[in-house]
């Protein structure tokens, strides 16, 4: 018997209807923030992602789904959005045709994680991605869209957590104060943190390890070490915020490690699912685009993760689903009658009525329990003396009212149905 792969998850049918509404809110939130949709392959180059994602994060040193094709080209199944929405901006000249790019995806991702709850190897995200404006309401967007789309889902438990990592240069300034504050703390420092001493010092306030916690809850933090336009920025972040009443915490120990990550980083995190309780994710990046190979340009975006918002209303049960329905089963008395019914049925269906009819010659009480099952709004009878006389039977489920017509009026059936 082969499974699905660990970490991989079948979404069935029973499941459909909340991916299809958190999908449908995406696309409402984004329409009306003018972001316009963008599907990239799902593998790339390995070499995208090690330059657009960074050689040290746990991404690209362990977590990629990476192999050598028969072409011989490493390939790497893609682990995030933004690398690759950046390559394809850069490949089809998108700056130069659009000046701003705002752009949207929903999309598989893979990464080989240890799987746990809220954590699994295919997972999907939507996102978005603003590139060509420096502009801090644009930083400020990627938290308004995010923060909409899971309020509309019903989510209540939310914080939005937001820092500023201002300019390399002054957060080249700061490295060397922590590096002085932690240098008599070495020794202290779990494993992981030692080797990110050297490698990725901003990273450490990322570490879970609770004596590592506890010297880096000391630390100078970068936000004190800001320049003055960065700082700026950052308050016109917060203003904007403020002004459209979203409540959020500046959280001086949100780092993102990478030299290309420039002022906005924030997250927004969730009360209601347990330790993996990040559900967004995002910041600015102006100096991606140029790491990538393109022209100097300015970028901002998000990514959140689908499955952990939906294990999020779940556990607050947030999300309301209409009941599912069809409008008509269409019942017949007799197997002779097959190939009118599949008529009949077509002529529903071409109506835009979503219609049923047994496939397997069922009894008619079998046909009758089965639109009970499928919730169908109506029956359609056709056979016995009223079929020899031309007429067919609609019967409204609900009351159990039964209304005649004639089977050649096939439309004011359908506008019977249509007309409740
Ligand atoms: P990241 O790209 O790592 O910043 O992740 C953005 C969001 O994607 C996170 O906040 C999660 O909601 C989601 N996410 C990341 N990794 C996984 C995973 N392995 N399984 C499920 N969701 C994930």
């Amino acid at each position: 018997m082969i499974k699905a792969i660990t970490g991989t998850k079948d979404i069935l049918p029973e499941d459909i209807n909340k991916w299809n509404k958190v999908e449908a809110i995406v696309r409402n939130v984004m329409n009306n923030f003018n972001y316009k949709e963008i599907r990239t392959p799902v593998f790339e180059e390995t070499a995208l992602f090690s330059r657009g994602i960074g050689e040290a994060t746990d991404i690209v040193s362990k977590e990629m789904y990476t192999f050598v094709d028969r072409s011989e080209t490493s390939v790497t199944l893609k682990p995030e959005m933004t690398a690759s929405v950046v390559r394809a901006f850069i490949e089809h000249s998108l700056g130069k045709k659009y000046g701003l790019n705002k752009l949207f995806y929903i999309s598989p991702m893979f990464r080989q994680e240890r799987p746990q709850a809220g954590r699994f190897r295919q997972f999907h995200q939507f996102g978005a991605e603003a590139l060509g404006s420096d502009n801090p309401m644009l930083d400020a967007e990627m938290i308004i869209t995010s923060y909409k789309v899971m309020t509309e889902l019903g989510l209540k438990n939310l914080a939005v957590k937001i820092n500023s990592l201002g300019i390399p240069s002054s957060r080249e300034n700061y490295k060397k104060v922590l590096k002085e504050y932690l240098s008599d703390k070495f020794d202290q420092l779990s494993e992981d943190s030692q080797k990110r001493f050297e490698t990725n010092i901003l990273r450490i306030f990322d570490s879970k390890v609770e004596g590592d916690q506890k010297i880096m809850n000391e630390a100078p933090v970068l936000l004190d070490y800001l320049d003055e336009e960065s700082k700026e920025k950052f308050e016109q972040v917060t203003s904007l915020l403020d002004g459209i009443k979203i409540p959020y915490e500046v959280d001086p120990k949100l780092v993102r490690g990478l030299d290309y990550y420039t002022h906005t980083t924030f997250e927004i995190l969730s009360g209601s699912v347990g330790s993996q309780s990040a559900l967004c994710g995002g910041g600015r990046y102006n100096l991606l685009v140029e790491q990538l190979g393109g022209a100097q340009t300015p970028g901002v975006g998000f990514a959140a993760g689908i499955e952990r918002i939906l294990l999020a209303c779940e556990n607050e049960n947030s999300l309301t689903l209409p009941e599912e329905s069809i409008d008509i089963y269409v019942v017949r008395l007799d197997k002779e009658l097959t190939q009118k019914a599949n008529e009949i049925a077509v002529t529903f269906r071409n109506a835009n009525l979503s219609t049923e009819l047994d496939y397997t010659q069922r009894s008619v009480k079998a046909q009758m329990r089965e639109a009970n099952r499928l919730n169908a709004k109506y029956t359609l009878i056709i056979g016995g003396e009223e079929y020899e006389r031309g007429e067919v039977v609609l019967k409204e489920m609900k009351l159990g009212e039964q209304k005649i017509f004639k089977l050649n009026s096939l439309p004011d059936i359908i506008s019977a149905i249509k007309s409740v």
